[in-house]
Protein backbone atom coordinates (compact mmCIF):
# COMPACT_ATOMS: atom_id res chain seq x y z
CA UNK A 1 0.00 0.00 0.00
CA UNK A 2 1.62 3.12 -0.88
CA UNK A 3 1.18 6.15 1.26
CA UNK A 4 0.05 9.06 0.22
CA UNK A 5 2.20 12.33 0.17
CA UNK A 6 1.28 15.24 0.24
CA UNK A 7 3.16 19.07 -0.57
CA UNK A 8 2.75 22.04 1.56
CA UNK A 9 3.02 25.60 1.47
CA UNK A 10 5.57 26.67 3.63
CA UNK A 11 4.62 29.97 3.80
CA UNK A 12 1.06 29.89 3.56
CA UNK A 13 0.50 26.05 4.94
CA UNK A 14 -2.15 25.35 2.11
CA UNK A 15 -1.97 21.27 1.27
CA UNK A 16 -1.33 20.30 -2.52
CA UNK A 17 -1.26 16.78 -4.06
CA UNK A 18 1.24 17.82 -6.62
CA UNK A 19 4.95 19.17 -5.69
CA UNK A 20 4.30 21.33 -8.45
CA UNK A 21 1.58 23.17 -6.69
CA UNK A 22 3.00 23.40 -3.74
CA UNK A 23 5.78 25.23 -5.63
CA UNK A 24 3.88 27.53 -7.48
CA UNK A 25 1.94 28.30 -4.42
CA UNK A 26 5.37 28.88 -2.21
CA UNK A 27 7.02 31.37 -4.89
CA UNK A 28 4.02 32.94 -5.79
CA UNK A 29 3.25 33.38 -1.63
CA UNK A 30 6.61 34.58 -1.34
CA UNK A 31 6.58 37.13 -4.30
CA UNK A 32 3.49 38.46 -4.07
CA UNK A 33 2.72 38.20 0.58
CA UNK A 34 -0.50 36.78 -0.52
CA UNK A 35 -2.36 33.47 -1.98
CA UNK A 36 -3.06 33.14 -5.88
CA UNK A 37 -6.90 31.68 -5.75
CA UNK A 38 -6.14 29.52 -8.85
CA UNK A 39 -3.63 27.79 -6.79
CA UNK A 40 -5.30 27.77 -3.53
CA UNK A 41 -8.52 26.08 -5.46
CA UNK A 42 -6.04 23.17 -6.11
CA UNK A 43 -5.14 22.36 -2.77
CA UNK A 44 -6.71 19.84 -0.38
CA UNK A 45 -6.40 21.23 2.95
CA UNK A 46 -4.26 23.37 4.80
CA UNK A 47 -1.95 22.46 7.26
CA UNK A 48 -3.28 23.87 10.31
CA UNK A 49 -5.89 20.70 9.76
CA UNK A 50 -3.39 18.20 8.90
CA UNK A 51 -1.98 15.31 10.91
CA UNK A 52 1.35 16.74 12.99
CA UNK A 53 3.43 14.26 11.02
CA UNK A 54 2.25 16.18 7.42
CA UNK A 55 5.40 18.51 7.24
CA UNK A 56 7.20 20.17 4.22
ZN1 LIG B 1 1.14 29.41 -0.42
Amino acid sequence: MKGEVFYACGICGMIYERAEDARACESWCSAHGSCNTEITSRSVGSISRAEPRLRK
